[in-house]
């Protein structure tokens, strides 16, 4: 697949709920741009996996805080293949662990953990040419961004689409276990005080359930190309 000249420098958000086809779509787009493909998900995952290591309470916010200003997180994403360093080592298979699932909403609720989560995300925008995916890209970390998505799919796709991912890592889930995690995680991302999971008021809300990744993507482009055919 070539890159899509005709689309300039764009910043592109796409947000949504756990599961609803967000990296696998922003990912895809990115390339087809030629855009840098930034995962905010991952960075509160790494905050989470280096608090469960160095067994920080998850319900302790200073701490939390505290941790987050003492960590480097970067991630890169580079002929594809996308990296998550953590203080400079490559936790990028670690972070999608069950345990690091369960913890990371309760990293993530913390304000002065997204204040720090957020400015370095702003940073990493800058210069456009990125689709930048998570739950308040739209909202809170590019809310002037060119083009705004909000990925959804029906609850029972998004736990089969996550089980046959982990399972096709190695870990073993109990489907109905799994189920509850992610209700609860979209519940407490949703509900959470700072920056909670909703779509932006200018957000296109695309709908995943039972539609091709292409077909997705395809739609998507279409639709920046038509903004940026407006600037
Ligand atoms: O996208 P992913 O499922 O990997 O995100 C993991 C968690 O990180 C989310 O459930 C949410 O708690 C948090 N997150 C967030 N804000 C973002 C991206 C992710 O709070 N922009």
């Amino acid at each position: 697949m070539g890159t899509e000249d005709a689309v300039g420098r764009l910043c592109i958000a796409v947000d949504g709920p756990a599961a609803a086809g967000k990296s696998t779509v922003a990912r895809l787009l990115a390339e087809r741009l030629g855009y840098r493909y930034a995962d905010t998900g991952a960075m509160y995952r790494a905050l989470a996996l280096k608090a469960l290591r160095l067994g920080i309470d998850l319900h302790d916010p200073v701490a939390l805080e505290e941790l987050a200003a003492t960590t480097s997180i970067a991630v890169e994403s580079a002929e594809g293949r996308t990296l998550t360093l953590l203080d400079g080592r490559d936790v990028s298979e670690e972070i999608r662990s069950p345990e690091v699932s369960r913890a990371v909403s309760y990293v993530a609720m913390v304000p002065g953990v997204r204040r720090q989560m957020v400015r370095m995300q702003r940073a990493l925008a800058a210069g456009g040419g990125i689709v930048m995916e998570g739950r308040d890209v739209g909202t809170v970390v590019l809310p002037g961004a060119d083009c705004k998505f909000f990925l959804t799919a029906s609850p029972k796709e998004r736990t089969l689409r996550r089980y046959r991912e982990l399972l096709a890592k190695g870990y073993q889930v109990e489907l109905a276990e799994l189920e509850a995690e992610m209700t609860l995680r979209d519940r407490l991302d949703s509900e959470r005080t700072t920056d909670p999971l909703v779509p932006a008021d200018d957000a296109a809300i695309v709908d995943t359930t039972g539609r091709k990744v292409e077909e997705v993507v395809e739609d998507l482009l279409e639709r920046c190309r038509g903004v940026s055919g407006r600037h």
